[in-house]
């Protein structure tokens, strides 16, 4: 589904199948075949070390200020793709994290200006090759991977940030459990930021950080990200042929 400047979308939680979206009140039927990532973007913008208790799990020390990193569009996974597991990694990580996707252009923008660029919420797994970032001491080749980027299922155009619940479950277990409350920086502060850094083009996406209770996946795992108030990212991990 692509944004078009102006027109307003809600993608409707029914039961399942999901079954349509609405494009300015009206409603449109969707074939319930393949989901694609909703964002077709120049970059992923990714913060890293944006949850206390994720901060202290890594070892780290709260920072200052945001730590920004990026993740190549070539990452992106549709919701129902298959993470393919790398032959070079002996530790593949999910991060559950709340993703927004922008619909106008932003560049030195306040805050508030940049609430305004929102199109709108999605889930994201900022999958993790965890021993391959210990190695490189820089995150391009672990977080870079193709398929690292599961995203969706869909693109919520209502949310409202609050205390909504964020989750990981690995085989229907609860791996993470946590509030997006609990970031330091929201997503307004952070787009802000990486808005007096690099011009954000619209459909492209920002991630938001991943609570506590990072671990790993294995060939085989099916993993689900749910953050309330949007839906499920299901995946499944594979070991390539
Ligand atoms: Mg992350």
């Amino acid at each position: 589904m692509l944004l078009e400047s102006g027109a307003t979308y809600r993608c409707v939680l029914s039961e399942q199948p999901w079954d349509h979206v609405e494009l300015d009140s009206k409603p449109y039927p969707v074939k319930m075949e393949l989901l694609l990532p909703p964002a077709l973007p120049t970059k992923i913008v990714a913060v890293g070390l944006n949850y206390l208790e994720h901060v202290v799990e890594m070892g780290h020390e709260k920072t200052k200020e945001p730590v920004l990193f990026l993740k190549p569009p070539s990452a992106l996974l549709n919701p129902g793709g298959k993470i393919l597991y790398p032959p070079s990694s002996e530790r593949v990580d999910y991060e559950a994290e709340l993703a927004v996707v922008l619909k106008t252009r932003l560049r030195n923008a306040t805050p508030e200006e940049a609430l305004k660029a929102v199109g709108g919420f999605t889930c994201c797994n900022d999958v993790t090759a965890r021993d391959l970032q210990k190695v490189d001491g820089q995150w391009i080749r672990a977080k870079g991977f193709d398929t690292f980027c599961p995203l969706g299922p869909w693109l919520v155009t209502d949310f409202l940030e609050k205390d909504q619940k964020i989750m990981t479950r690995v085989n229907g277990e609860i791996k993470q459990n946590s509030r997006i409350s609990s970031r330091v920086w929201n997503t307004a502060q952070l787009l802000s930021f990486a808005s007096k850094v690099m011009t954000l083009e619209p459909m492209d996406v920002l991630i938001t950080g991943t609570p506590p209770g990072i671990g790993p996946m294995n060939p085989g795992d099916h993993v689900e990200v749910e953050v309330e108030g949007i839906g499920i990212l299901k995946n499944e991990v594979v070991r390539p042929a």
